[in-house]
């Protein structure tokens, strides 16, 4: 992961917009610490997904406290019907064109990093950008069952004009369960699987 970190010109760090809005008075639950590392390094774009299930009237509070968490792009989509996705790839190009490209000057392609824990939307939130800016079908298999197996993908294409890649993660980015209460928060929203919580490891 920091491999691929090195490599994208920005991140797109996907959440559950319900987890989020219920939560507002906490840090982001289940974010990796290498995430914290690369934040203020590389742009940086919080996607609030399955705003679709949670409370609208929420959002302003919840953009206040994350703008403190050092979180100023937050974008709330519906990827299972493409609302506000749209919105995504003119950020990113926006905050990329607006910073240093460390890596590869003289690219004119856009690489970006999506992160999360399993079960928030991921490969929906890259199939639905195929869907807008492609026209283009399912890049990456979909499931309500987190810890289930996927191919690891490497770059899918889901835009020509600006050219942008997007790196999925798929089982890469396991959540850093610090104590039992985010634990069983992320759990309740399917985001860990089963299993981890006969492991106590995952607990520590
Ligand atoms: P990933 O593990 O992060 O890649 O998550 P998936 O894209 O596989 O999605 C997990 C589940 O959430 C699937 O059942 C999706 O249909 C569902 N899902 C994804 N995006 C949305 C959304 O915006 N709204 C709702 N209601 N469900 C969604």
């Amino acid at each position: 992961m920091r491999a691929s970190l090195r490599r994208a010109d920005c991140l797109i760090e996907v959440h559950d917009a319900l987890t989020v809005l219920n939560n507002a008075h906490i840090p982001l639950s289940g974010r990796n610490p290498i995430l914290q590392e690369v934040l203020g390094i590389r742009p940086h774009i919080l996607v609030l997904n399955k705003m679709d299930l949670a409370d609208p009237s929420r959002q302003p509070t919840v953009l206040e406290r994350l703008k403190q968490q050092r979180c100023s792009h937050v974008v709330f989509t519906d990827c299972k019907h493409d609302v506000n996705v749209k919105k995504i790839v003119p950020l990113v190009a926006k905050l990329v064109d607006n910073s240093p490209r460390y890596h590869r000057a003289e690219s004119t392609e856009y690489s970006i990093l999506v992160i999360g824990v399993p079960n928030v939307g991921k490969s929906s939130l890259i199939n639905s950008l195929r869907r807008l800016h492609l026209k283009k079908g399912k890049a990456t298999p979909v499931g309500g069952d987190p810890g289930v197996t996927k191919a690891v993908l490497t770059r899918i294409q889901v835009c020509e004009k600006p050219l942008m890649y997007l790196v999925d993660t798929p089982g890469v980015l396991a959540p850093k369960l610090g104590d039992v209460e985010t634990g069983m928060k992320l759990a309740v929203c399917g985001e860990v699987a089963t299993v981890a919580w006969g492991t106590p490891q995952m607990w520590l």
